[in-house]
């Protein structure tokens, strides 16, 4: 069981959490005895998750201030934000994405993060042991997408990602008595790339969980996946 200096159980915010990694993040803190609110966008799917695994349902799109307001409202206590609602957006050539296609994903996987971190740094502040996990991707890496002999199709998802850990460095410059980290999960078998993954979701999880339970002598403003560390 996790307990702050408070006292409190440690309490975790997981976005996207009605399926995929954010579903077995969620399973896996509840199960080290975190409080977990698991947010969805969508009531019906987020109530059922969180029933079947006895964490919190809370209504949050990442995309709308509204609900992301509401639910700040709603959570009294915040240790640990994972930030892990994401969209894949389209696959195709480089030359025909649109500024309509980037901003379609950039909506969700980056401003949608920065609406949620916005909303919850007033709670995190408040915590003994303020943790922030960004769930980013391994295609945000400019070093291995430099060495790559054909990029990745996925310019709108790639680069979105990109922005993501460039957030999480400058969030954990901001704020050094947090610990704010960016994970690669690695190639996962989710409704993302329509269980192509290699991944199961338990191993997909495993580094969001580990960086989700640092203590206060963790790491932040890193860049990692289960192996170790990545590079930028
Ligand atoms: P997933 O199974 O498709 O889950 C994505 C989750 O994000 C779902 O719960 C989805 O909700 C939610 N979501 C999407 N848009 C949202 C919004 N506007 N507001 C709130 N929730 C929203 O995919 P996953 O693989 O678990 O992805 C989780 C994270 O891991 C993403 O950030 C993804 O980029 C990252 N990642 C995945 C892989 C991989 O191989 N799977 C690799 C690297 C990184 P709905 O059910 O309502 O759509």
């Amino acid at each position: 069981m996790t307990i702050g200096d408070s006292g409190r159980m440690t309490t975790t915010l997981v976005t996207g959490a009605n399926k995929g990694l954010g579903f077995e993040t969620a399973r896996r803190l509840i199960a080290e005895g975190h409080t977990v609110w698991m947010g969805a966008r969508d009531a019906g799917r987020g109530r059922r998750a969180a029933d079947e695994l006895g964490g919190r349902f809370v209504q949050l799109d990442v995309t709308d201030d509204d609900s992301v307001q509401a639910a700040a409202g709603l959570v009294e206590d915040l240790d640990v934000l994972i930030n892990n609602a994401g969209i894949a957006g389209p696959y195709k050539q480089q030359g025909d994405f649109t500024a309509g296609d980037l901003a379609a994903v950039y909506a969700t996987n980056v401003f949608g993060v920065v609406r949620v971190t916005h909303a919850f740094l007033p709670l995190l502040a408040r915590s003994d042991n303020p943790v922030i996990v960004n769930v980013s991707s391994g295609l945000a890496s400019i070093s291995r997408t430099l060495e790559a002999e054909v990029p990745y199709p996925g310019l709108a998802y790639g680069s979105s990602k990109t922005a993501v850990n460039m957030l999480t460095v400058q969030y954990a410059k901001a704020f050094p008595a947090m610990r704010i980290n960016c994970v690669e999960p690695g190639y996962t078998a989710t409704a993302l790339n329509g269980f192509q993954g290699h991944q199961t979701v338990p191993e997909g999880a495993e580094v969001i969980v580990r960086m989700a339970t640092i203590g206060p002598d963790g790491p932040t403003a890193t860049y990692t996946d289960r192996h170790g560390v990545l590079p930028w």
